[in-house]
């Protein structure tokens, strides 16, 4: 692809539209998913293509919960991979948890291609600097995350066929879910056994959005970086009953605010 000038307004979303379409064309993604960006687009547009003030409390709230999990995961699908693996890997890396790959179409090519691709962001990432407020050995803390998803041995109960296929180690034996871009249903199931659901969804009204515990209204790379952030640097922060309804309206409310600036 030529190059963005960087003055270009829209840049980031033009080379995350690119990323898709090269995820696509390397055989990772279903066909459905450049429809998935495309909605999510379209909110983002709406919402500004910025990290609204619900958000940010939103991915505050979701940042306490994953500290406080017992057994926190993130569960990632081909999306997530490509326009975020790195952010979800240093997340895991920081929470010590596993990164889960599950595609509601599941084929083993796909499920392979994106366990690689967080394997290259994982050797990656080991690299970086020690991201600020990080308190440990950063490279063995990466190196360690473990990638899961290729040999599902646990089923979601209430869910049919091969969505419904997780891993013990993973999804299945989880407390604590952050789940950027799920299907309403899952979300609904895995709500059902008792879990604690944190979606990122950019469409405040999808049903994956009302059905999980709390909701980021924000595009996935940046509500990553946002839950990076506070898990470093604001461990006074305490989780709180959550209302999502409330912040789901709120979020409704500044789309509108954003028109009337
Ligand atoms: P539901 O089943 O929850 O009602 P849906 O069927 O409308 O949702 P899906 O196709 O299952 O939607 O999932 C795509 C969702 O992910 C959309 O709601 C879209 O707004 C959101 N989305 C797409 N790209 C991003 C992104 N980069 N960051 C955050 N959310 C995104
Ligand atoms: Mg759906």
């Amino acid at each position: 692809m030529a190059r963005i000038p960087d003055s270009h307004p829209r840049k980031k979303s033009l080379e995350s539209r690119q990323k898709i379409v090269d995820g696509s064309s390397m055989g990772l993604l279903a066909d459905s998913a450049m429809i998935a960006h495309g909605r999510g687009e379209a909110f983002d547009y709406l919402l500004g293509e910025r990290t609204t003030g619900s958000a940010r409390e939103a991915i505050r709230e979701s940042a306490a919960r994953l500290r406080n999990a017992r057994r926190p995961v993130i569960s990632v699908n081909g999306n997530t991979v490509v326009l975020a693996g790195d952010g979800a890997i240093r997340l895991a890396a920081v929470l010590g948890c596993p990164i889960e790959v599950n595609l509601y179409y599941r084929t083993p090519t796909r499920v392979n291609g994106l366990i690689s691709l967080l394997e290259e962001w994982r050797s990656k990432v080991s690299q970086e600097d020690v991201p600020d407020g990080f308190d440990g050995d950063w490279k063995e803390s990466v190196e360690g995350v473990s990638l899961l998803g290729e040999s599902p041995n646990f089923e979601i109960e209430g869910l049919e066929g091969p969505r419904s296929n997780c891993t013990l180690e993973g999804i299945g034996g989880a407390d604590t879910i952050l789940v950027p871009l799920e299907d309403g249903d899952r979300c609904e199931a895995l709500i059902s056994l008792g879990k604690e659901v944190l979606v990122v969804d950019l469409n405040p009204l999808s049903r994956s959005s009302r059905m999980a515990t709390v909701t980021i209204v924000d595009e996935v790379s940046r509500a990553f970086e946002g839950i990076l952030s506070h898990l470093l640097n604001d461990s006074d922060y305490m989780q709180t009953e959550w209302d999502n309804r409330k912040s789901l309206k709120e979020s409704l409310k500044e789309i509108g605010d954003h028109f009337s600036e």
